[in-house]
């Protein structure tokens, strides 16, 4: 399982046990003992999987998924000493994918990431591949952070790379635009989906034959956009 997951607890123990046994596993892993790390590390790293410990120093578990839901549809477990229906039932409320209650075996917790990944069909393109659809009419060399069309090299902007990148690395997400401002620009900026907007459409004019009836960045009505190419 290739991912890049960011722990969020403050306990030192769960966190490096958690952390050893996810790299052991092959995930890049960051980790964070307060909520304000952790929105840092959100916001600066391509997190594909958030652990959430409920009980932080500064802000509660609950409060950081409210916040993370907000700008991203990343997968999030969150751990629990509570065992109260009540606390498990809010956290599924506000957009934690599952939850599970300490104490906890590493075997369980990575069972679980599996069986969420296997729902949302997230599973991740590695990063030192290549990649071709259509008989070689688009290939993307991640190693090399290359992209050929019809085997001319293209020249993406780095705006226009990660946003190709991202897509084909997560091939059945759909990001939202919010998503695509994250990945995109370094801080918080709003009202920004104009500029995605402008970036996709140059994207299309770059790697698709039709920009008009795009087969590679294709367009979710009403939620954003998702890689489509049939790979060979
Ligand atoms: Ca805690």
């Amino acid at each position: 399982m290739v991912q890049t997951v960011l722990i969020v607890e403050d306990e030192r123990m769960v966190r490096e046990a958690v952390s050893s046994y996810l790299r052991k596993q092959g995930c890049q892993v960051f980790w964070a003992e307060n909520g304000k790390d952790a929105l840092d590390i959100f916001k600066k790293e391509a997190v594909t999987f958030v652990i959430l410990d409920l009980m932080l120093p500064d802000m509660t578990g609950e409060e950081i998924c409210t916040i993370l839901r907000k700008r991203s549809r990343v997968p999030i477990i969150m751990l629990t000493a509570k065992t109260q229906e009540e606390d498990i039932l809010n956290g599924l409320r506000i957009g934690a994918d599952d939850y599970i209650t300490k104490p906890f075996s590493l075997k369980q917790l990575y069972a679980r990431m599996e069986v969420i990944l296997r729902r949302t069909g997230d599973e991740l393109k590695p990063l030192s591949q290549k990649f071709s659809w259509n008989a070689d009419d688009l290939v993307v060399d991640f190693e090399h952070r290359e992209v050929y069309k019809k085997g001319k090299p293209l020249n993406l902007t780095p705006s226009e790379w990660k946003i190709l990148s991202a897509l084909i690395r997560h091939p059945q997400k759909v990001y939202t635009r919010d998503e695509l401002i994250d990945l995109v620009f370094d801080s918080d900026f709003s009202g920004y989906n104009r500029v995605i907007d402008t970036h996709i459409k140059n994207l299309r004019k770059k790697v698709e034959c039709n920009p008009k009836s795009p087969v590679y960045v294709r367009t979710v009505h009403g939620i954003g956009y998702k890689f489509g190419g049939e790979e060979e």
